[in-house]
């Protein structure tokens, strides 16, 4: 039985990289890194498939990743770049279907009418081609789990269902680590016990899963027969508005911190003002260079959008919370959406009429020009450690 939408993952092939290559010709068929600066503890963000075939990878130091291939080309995370051309991708995608969830930067679920699939999957991938000449991996089949597996067994640039009559032959034999929410150590723990293929994890007595993985492990051993009810998270039933920025290197300057900060909340407020919502919490997301995460909430007396509330919380929030650097990531969130516009309960003083008419013009401008015209801080964030 099918269900009544396909569901398509569409997934840009080595993103940062590829855009690189089109934009910069003579990189073409060049192993291509993208990364932090290779004298500092800079890592890979992204490298080309020519560089993957040194064995260089994501996440890893640019030192070690010069190591294997001396011959690639080092540039450095040009994000406003980036940003720029996976808006140019969401407008094609929103020519196929209004509804998409928008997973990452290069990334992004679709639905459409089941059995339409397959066919807008290559029509979306010839538009990519055509009108951004870049490679697009896409997986289809009836939910989320499948169709990221199947995206994974398409890359680099092609397209492959995995429908349930194929999970068998294609899904079962894979390693059980292709399954989202199994990682590095919870895949060593059922290694330990005799898991290896997703196949295994199927077949696994459901009691013994239990004490293993607690009930984590019976919803993997559900995503393991190819069932997954996670719907779509669709942005016009959004519930938080968020950005986040990975840094190019550890940071260990909160001056440096607070200004990325900035940016993102300035980002946040941008959205929230075209949603046309007021959040009345906000959430700072920090990530230790050890890779602990913390997440910190205010819920304030007031719903708010304006750009400058926004980051006097989270500045306020990081100040409380930001423990000692360095640190890897931070983020931006707000939730706990009301309509409208902010509403002040006193008279507005001069200066925030001054700020309201403000923002309206900062926010026509990035409706108009380059979304990131006024983005400095995230520009900042991509600065290599040596020109601070
Ligand atoms: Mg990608």
């Amino acid at each position: 039985m099918r269900s009544k939408q396909d569901i398509l993952l569409c997934d840009l092939d080595a993103f940062y990289a590829a855009v690189e290559q089109r934009d910069h010709p003579r990189l073409q068929g060049r192993p291509v890194i993208v990364g932090g600066d290779p004298r500092g503890r800079g890592v890979v963000s992204t490298c080309s498939y020519e560089a993957r075939k040194f064995g260089v990878r994501s996440a890893m130091p640019v030192k070690k990743a010069i190591e294997l291939c001396p011959q690639a080309v080092l540039l450095p995370v040009n994000m406003p770049r980036y940003e720029e051309v996976s808006g140019q991708v969401r407008q094609i995608l929103q020519r196929f279907t209004p509804d998409i969830e928008y997973v990452s930067i290069d990334e992004a679920y679709l639905a459409v009418k089941s059995g339409t699939g397959f066919q807008t999957g290559e029509r979306i991938r010839a538009a990519i081609k055509d009108d951004l000449r870049l490679p697009i991996s896409v997986g289809v089949s009836i939910n989320k789990l499948l169709s990221k597996v199947a995206c994974g067994l398409a890359k680099p640039d092609n397209i492959k269902t995995l429908w349930p009559e194929q999970i068998p032959e294609l899904f079962w034999p894979l390693p059980v680590t292709v399954i989202p929410g199994i990682g590095p150590v919870t895949g060593k723990k059922l290694g330990r016990n005799g898991v290896k293929t997703v196949r295994d994890l199927v077949r696994f007595p459901a009691t013994r899963l239990r004490v293993l993985l607690g009930e984590n492990g019976l919803l993997l051993q559900q995503y393991a027969s190819g069932i997954d009810y996670r719907e779509l998270e669709l942005e016009r039933d959004l519930k938080s508005i968020s950005e986040e920025t990975t840094f190019a290197e550890d940071v260990y300057k909160r001056e440096q911190v607070l200004i990325v900060l900035q940016g993102l909340s300035e980002g946040v407020g941008y959205r929230l003002r075209g949603e046309g919502f007021t959040a009345r919490t906000i959430t700072l997301k920090l990530r230790f260079g050890d890779f602990r995460t913390i997440t910190r909430s205010r819920t304030l007396p007031g719903p708010v959008n304006n750009d400058s509330d926004i980051y006097r919380t989270i500045r306020d929030l990081f100040i409380r919370h930001c423990g000692r650097p360095p640190w890897r990531l931070v983020g931006v969130k707000a939730s706990g959406f009301e309509r409208g516009t902010q509403i002040s309960l006193l008279i507005p003083t001069d200066a925030e009429k001054k700020e309201r008419i403000l923002l309206q013009v900062k926010d026509s401008l990035r409706d108009k020009y380059d979304a990131h015209v006024l983005y400095q801080a995230k520009r900042l964030s991509n600065k290599e450690p040596g020109d601070k």
